[in-house]
């Protein structure tokens, strides 16, 4: 017998459950169960079964017109007759495919044996040439569980069924009709397709431009379902390039149904793709592996996986569709949770970390000195951070507050902590400005309570604070080879307390002597991955991660389940709200007047060139022509400064100095100044191609002006954005809470994209979404109460967890 009877006993196992109300299958049993009998009793072979098979009456199925009872009894029928054929090989029969797969010998129930076809390539299936592979590639799928999970991003209803005489004009419908007659004509110029289809109230018209194709799918006679608009032609409805499906003894795959739809490119063509799932959810779904456990999966009330993977792509109802986006929500999640547990578990209890005896004294000096008193939330998290670092155990701590709220100064007075006690800190930024911004405001800061020894370049030495002398020192990408040397050098040696400087910090070449405390800033996307890297430094070094993007607390928890969370949530008093406005084209010149007028008041401003492409050599360019536009036509009597990615530290570090000392009037970045520049006196931001930036970018932008007690600007010009950059622009102009900013931002992009989870090593989220709070925190706290029973997944039934855990956590060690 050659019956396909995975996706059968589904369906009779669904009918069962819903309590035989003939809703399994759309449109009745009647007609699958028909159809289905049609091709049992062509494909069973042996006598027995046949004779067996045919006292079922499936050929002349009245299911409709049972009673409970009797439909309760003709399924127990079904499925003890499926129970008997099981002694014969109930095999599948295998797809034809390009390539010849060697016959495997299945034993009926052997996970593993069946589990691992799912991880053969999507060539293995018939209708996938190289070519089609190759175009999946793209999109991520290479196998066949890679195709399971490729989701469709939303489904068009077509499950309502209508009459013709019923359509309407604008919703999306389905008929089922006769083709009287189909043929290629001339539409709009073009050769296309129309037809002329009936039912018993009625005939229509059906048109498909460009596509003289269709008119032979279509022979006269056929029983064909359309699903689609209609639209009023001349006082009649058309059906314009509607979806098409002969209907044949088979499911209905582009119409009838909730229809998925695949966010294709790389030039698949959607019917096609949409086909190929069809087939492969149907064959393959029914063998992928219920990885969470069942008391968990009951508690939770979750769906099995292989009914989810089928319904998220094909559902039967919208119910059915979301109770499989839930489960497959939860998967993300939970899966995540754990990873990142799993982790935190690994670094606390494999090294120990480093006790910092903080001298209460030395900090509360360096506190008074400073020109300000600190506002009561930096008070209470720098007090958080001295607990942690006084712990045996490394602090994973993740900072967050507004841009502008005063981090620096917070996760300054801990390095010092940490060097006075001994130990080695780092301080990293994203870019080298901003690590050369940092490196001259706390060398500024530190002069203020100690007296400077000695300056280099690159190098500070303060006496008066420690008992014996506190260095500083930059290191950045772009310094002589032999300064780099002899910086890393003293680092090797323990001649330098607190080292500043980019990404290159966590690279190889660098050796610390006795690292005890490491600060990233700016870095929402500081993965796991680095983080992990630090640790490899053989020492387990205190790590405090700080951003500006906030992040909702259930997220913050869920992605950096391994970080514990400290937030900043007031700014310093006096500052303003930003003034922020949406120009167009035509109000440009009268931007200028306005700049032109602030900087004879004594003020400063930014102008942000736009965003062009990712190559700095590009975008260099560009700034420099803008700069050379602007300093001769708009602005000839002001003073202009450029920066760029392309310059040189000491370049940079040159015209940053004196934008700050107030020589220059306006300076003209790229989008390089996005994080961290701090300049008090600068009032206005003007970002050109504003739509072409992120929420949080714009918001980074303009925390870069009310930094002082001046009313500042924000201006952003944009002159035909796309719908989601009008998006951006409207909320931006109306929301200055940077919290409330992302979790808007996170509403338009999505948490996945949001979080950049792919560069932080994190496993993807497609299906979980920012609305989840309550499946973030019942994923969270499963995954709790699963790590506190088996932190290593060790038992027999999570055997199958653990290997899913494995397989979605591949966090790469991306570190250049
Ligand atoms: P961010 O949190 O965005 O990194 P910074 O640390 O750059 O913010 O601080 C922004 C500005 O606020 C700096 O000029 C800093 O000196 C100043 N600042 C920090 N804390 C206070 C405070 N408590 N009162 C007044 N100004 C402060
Ligand atoms: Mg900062």
């Amino acid at each position: 017998m050659a019956l396909n009877v995975g996706p059968l006993r589904k369906v009779f196992e669904l009918e069962r459950e819903k309590g035989y109300a003939d809703t399994a299958v759309i449109g009745g049993l009647d007609k699958f169960l028909r159809r289905w009998a049609a091709q049992a009793v062509a494909s069973i072979t042996t006598p027995r079964f046949l004779a067996d098979f045919k006292k079922l009456h499936l050929d002349d199925a009245r299911y409709a017109s049972l009673n409970q009872e009797q439909r309760k009894k003709l399924i127990a029928d079904i499925f003890a007759f499926l129970e008997s054929t099981k002694e014969e090989k109930t095999v599948e029969k295998p797809l034809p495919g390009k390539r010849v797969t060697p016959p495997r010998r299945r034993t009926v129930a052997a996970p593993q044996a069946t589990g691992q076809s799912l991880d053969l390539p999507v060539t293995t299936l018939h209708g996938v040439s190289t070519a089609m592979a190759a175009k999946f590639k793209k999109l991520g799928v290479e196998t066949i569980r890679d195709l399971l999970y490729f989701f469709p991003h939303r489904h068009l209803d077509y499950s309502r069924t209508n009459y013709i005489s019923e359509l309407t004009e604008g919703e999306e419908q389905t008929i089922t009709a006769n083709v009287w007659q189909a043929q290629v004509t001339m539409l709009g110029g073009r050769r296309g397709t129309e037809a002329i289809v009936g039912d018993e109230t009625g005939n229509v018209r059906a048109v498909w431009f460009n596509n003289p194709y269709i008119a032979k799918s279509l022979p006269t006679n056929a029983r064909v379902v359309l699903s689609g608009r209609v639209r009023l032609f001349g006082g009649r409805y058309v059906f314009e390039s509607p979806e098409w499906e002969l209907l044949e003894d088979k499911e209905l795959v582009h119409t009838g149904r909730l229809v998925p739809l695949y966010s294709l490119t790389q030039g698949l063509k959607p019917r096609q793709v949409r086909k190929l799932m069809k087939q492969v959810v149907d064959r393959f779904a029914g063998q992928v592996a219920d990885f969470l456990p069942p008391s968990l999966r009951e508690r939770c009330k979750l769906v099995e996986l292989p009914q989810a993977i089928f319904q998220a792509h094909y559902p039967e109802d919208e119910a059915a569709k979301n109770n499989a986006r839930v489960r497959l929500a939860f998967d993300e999640l939970f899966l995540l949770q754990l990873g990142v547990l799993g982790r935190k578990h690994e670094w606390q209890e494999s090294q120990p970390g480093n006790p910092v005896s903080v001298e209460k004294p030395m900090l509360e000096s360096f506190i008074k000195s400073l020109p300000f008193e600190l506002t009561p939330a930096q008070q209470k998290v720098l007090k958080e951070l001295l607990a942690d670092l006084e712990k045996p155990v490394a602090m994973s701590r993740l900072l967050q507050g507004e841009v502008g709220s005063g981090k620096t100064v917070v996760a300054t007075a801990a390095l010092l902590a940490a060097a006075a006690s001994g130990y080695q800190g780092a301080f990293m930024a994203p870019t080298e400005i901003l690590a050369e911004q940092h490196f001259s405001s706390v060398s500024e800061v530190l002069s203020r309570t100690a007296s400077k020894v000695e300056e280099e370049d690159n190098l500070r030495r303060f006496s008066g604070l420690l008992s014996r002398p506190l260095t500083l020192a930059l290191l950045i990408g772009d310094l002589s080879q032999a300064s780099k040397q002899a910086i890393q050098q003293l680092i090797r040696d323990g001649d330098i307390d607190i080292i500043i400087g980019t990404h290159a910090l966590i690279q190889k070449e660098v050796d610390f002597h006795k690292l005890g405390l490491v600060v990233v800033d700016e870095q929402h996307r500081f993965g796991v991955a680095q983080r992990s890297a630090l640790r490899q430094k053989g020492f387990n070094p205190h790590v405090l991660v700080m951003t500006a993007t906030p992040i909702p607390r259930t997220l913050a928890l869920t992605l950096y389940g391994d970080l514990d969370l400290s937030v900043i949530d007031e700014l310093p008093p006096g500052r303003q709200t930003i003034k922020t406005r949406w120009l167009k084209q035509a109000q440009r010149a009268s931007a200028y007047a306005f700049l032109k007028k602030q900087v004879a008041e004594g003020r400063q401003a930014f102008i942000i060139c736009p965003l062009v492409e990712e190559s700095e050599a590009i975008q260099a360019r560009a700034a420099v022509a803008e700069y050379e536009r602007l300093s001769r036509d708009v602005f000839p009597d002001l003073k202009l400064g450029l920066i760029h990615g392309r310059l040189s530290a000491a370049e940079k570090d040159k015209v940053m100095h004196r934008f700050r000392a107030g020589e220059l009037d306006i300076l003209v970045s790229t989008p390089v100044v996005e994080v961290g520049i701090d300049v008090p006196n600068a009032t206005v931001m003007l970002v050109e191609s504003a739509d072409r930036f992120g929420l949080s970018q714009l918001h980074q932008f303009r925390g870069r002006v009310g930094r002082g007690s001046q009313q500042s600007y924000c201006m952003l010009l944009a002159e035909n954005p796309s719908e989601i950059g009008r998006a951006r622009l409207d909320l931006i102009e109306k929301i200055q809470d940077g919290f409330q900013l992302a979790e808007e931002d996170l509403k338009l992009r999505g948490p996945g994209e949001f979080f950049g989870t792919r560069q932080s090593g994190l496993p993807d989220l497609r299906m979980a979404r920012l609305s989840d709070v309550k499946l973030l925190e019942l994923a969270r706290a499963e995954a709790i109460r699963l790590f506190e029973q088996d932190p290593g997944l060790k038992k027999a039934e999570h055997r199958l967890l653990s290997a899913e855990l494995a397989r979605v956590w591949q966090p790469g060690g991306e570190l250049t």
